[in-house]
Formats: structure tokens, sequence, C-alpha cells
């Protein structure tokens, strides 16, 4: 939708001089102002946006075309030095384009002085020049950024059209891309990153064992479930999994935000075995790829009852770890509870 609006503007030659792209993280937004940016400077752009085959396309994707620049935070903040910066260089015209594309990637970020500082770029831009800004947040956009640009809304889109759009731009696989768009909840930005995302395949893994060893109910084992769910990690009980990659996932994030993950799908893996349980064949599931571990999973519980307690269990855990409480206290108490 946004990128229809963006198009029909190129095609009646009405492109405005500032963007303001709001949405939620993982709407979209980037991945849309960088390829309005590339079909601004392709070469022979078509109907439905760049060629992808020019040599700016190419060069484009390869990263570092002069003309089109992504203005990131540097910790909290997007700098005035950085705006002054992006301020200074749009007096410059195109060196290899036929556009200045700036895209300021959180505009959230942006404080009174750093987006003072661009004001009059917004205003009064030179005619090469088009300026793109990302907000995640309404609230955050100041009134005096507001009135200089057009806003083109993000939104969320449903897990079909996601689904399809994964398969058929992206390459994934049905199964795959059905369960990455269900996770995602609507954001495509989330779901291509998930498709990339060795922890996230290794996250539904170890959840899918957690979940098979804690129905055994043997009480012993919980301590070593526990450590599973924080560090995101079954390879010490699977044998398949290469652990060097596995390691090296496991550290590039924090213990909370992994067992966070990991509750989250936990929870999800319940309700998967809750709908199994009460629907068979039918249920609607998010792990539709598992759909045979589930069911076995599911007949050894006699009723829903013991998985509705279940499901409760978790919901506290994640709300005791939002809480601020110690990851291992929170997943070996959830362990031990499991296990009963
Ligand atoms: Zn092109």
């Amino acid at each position: 939708m946004a990128k229809c609006i963006l198009l029909k503007a190129m095609r009646d030659g009405r492109i405005a001089h500032a963007y303001l792209f709001l949405g939620l993280q993982g709407t979209g937004k980037l991945t849309t102002a960088l390829e309005f940016g590339k079909t601004l400077n392709c070469e022979s752009p078509t109907d439905i946006g760049s060629c992808g085959k020019c040599a700016v396309c190419m060069w484009i994707e390869h990263g570092n075309f002069p003309d089109m620049r992504v203005w990131s935070p540097k910790g909290q903040d997007t700098t005035i030095d950085s705006m002054r910066e992006m301020r200074d260089l749009a007096s410059f015209r195109p060196a290899r384009g036929k556009w200045v594309v700036n895209i300021i990637e959180q505009g959230d970020t942006l404080n009174e002085d750093s987006a003072n500082c661009i004001l009059k770029l917004l205003e009064e831009p030179p005619e090469y020049v088009v300026n793109i800004l990302l907000y995640r947040n309404a609230a955050s956009v100041l009134p005096t950024i507001r009135s200089r640009c057009q806003l083109v809304r993000f939104h969320q889109v449903s897990a079909e059209e996601l689904a399809g759009h994964l398969v058929k731009d992206y390459g994934a696989s049905p199964q795959e891309a059905e369960v990455v768009s269900v996770y995602a909840q609507g954001r495509p930005g989330l779901a291509i990153t998930l498709l990339d995302d060795k922890d996230f395949a290794q996250n539904r893994e170890t959840v899918s064992m957690v979940a098979e060893k804690a129905g055994q109910g043997n009480i012993w084992q919980a301590l070593g479930l526990a450590e599973a769910l924080r560090k995101g990690d079954s390879s010490d009980t699977t044998d398949d999994s290469d652990e060097k990659d596995t390691k090296f996932a496991s550290s590039a994030k924090g213990t909370r935000e992994t067992t966070n993950e990991s509750l989250e799908m936990l929870l999800v893996w319940y309700r998967d075995l809750l709908a199994t349980k009460l629907m068979g064949d039918n249920a609607i599931i998010v792990n539709s790829d598992k759909r045979h571990i589930l069911q076995d999973q599911a007949a050894r519980y006699p009723h829903a009852g013991p998985l509705l307690l279940r499901i409760g269990e978790i919901q506290q855990a994640r709300q005791r770890l939002r809480g601020n409480a110690n990851p291992q206290m929170v997943t070996e108490l959830l362990m031990m509870r499991l296990a009963l």
C-alpha cells in the first residue's frame, strides 16, 4: 500500500522532498525507503519499481552508493553532528544518480537540537534531494517535523498475505513461511529477519525438546532443561546440531533476552499442544511443520486440564521475568512445575 502511494507519486512526477514513514518496527519502512531511493535513481525503472539490473541498481544493492545515505542513531540519539553532516552534504548535487536520498532510520531518536538542524533542509531542499524519516511512534514526531513532511503509514499485514510474500519474494518454503509469518504477527520486516535467524530455528528445536522431556515427568532433568531455555540451546541433549554455530548464536544475545524468547516460544508450543489435544488433525497451530511431534506429545496428556495448568505456569514465568526476576530462578521454578 505504502509502495503504491510512492510509485504513483513517481508516475505523476509529484515527488515530495520530505516523507515521514510511520509504522511499528518490522512493518517494512526501511525496506520500502531503500527501494524507493533505488527506483528514483534507477536508469530504467518500471511501473512496479526499480529494474534491479542496471549499473545503479547493482551498485545500490552492493552498498555505498554515493547518493543514498542511511542515517542511524549513535547510541540513544540521532546526533546533531550527523544531522549537520546530512544537511551539509545535501548541498552537493548527486554524484552518480538523479537524486540524493537521505533516510533517517529512527526519527524517534532525533532530539530537539538535531531536529531543528534539518528543518530548513526539509522545508526548502535543493530540487534533487528526497529526505525520508522513519518513525515507529507517532507521539515522538515533533510538530515542526510533521508539518514539513508527507505522511505515509505502514500497517501490519495478515499472516496469509505475509506467508505468500515470503514464498514469492524470499524463496522460503511454504511451511517455513507459514511458521515464520505467524510468529512475526504481521510484521514483514521481522518475518524476513526470522527467516535467516539461526537463533530462531535453534530456539524452536530447544523448546520442542524441553516440552518433550518435561512431559516425561522426570523432576531430576528440570535444572538441565531450565538451562537449555536460558541458552536457547539444546546441543547438550541432541547430537545432530552444530555445536560451534550454536555457541556463537547463543552468545550473541543476553541471557534475559534469550530466556524471554524461549518462554514466548514455549508458550506458543503449549498452546499448539492444547489445540492439538482438543482438535486433533484439524487444529490450527503455529508450529505446523512439527505437527507429528505435537501429536505424540499431546497424546501423553489424558485431557486438556494439565495443559491449561502448564500454560498458566509459563505465563506466570514470563510475568516474573518482565518484573525483573532472575532468569535462572524463573526457569528453574518453571521447569520443576512443568515436570510435576
Ligand atoms: Zn535499475
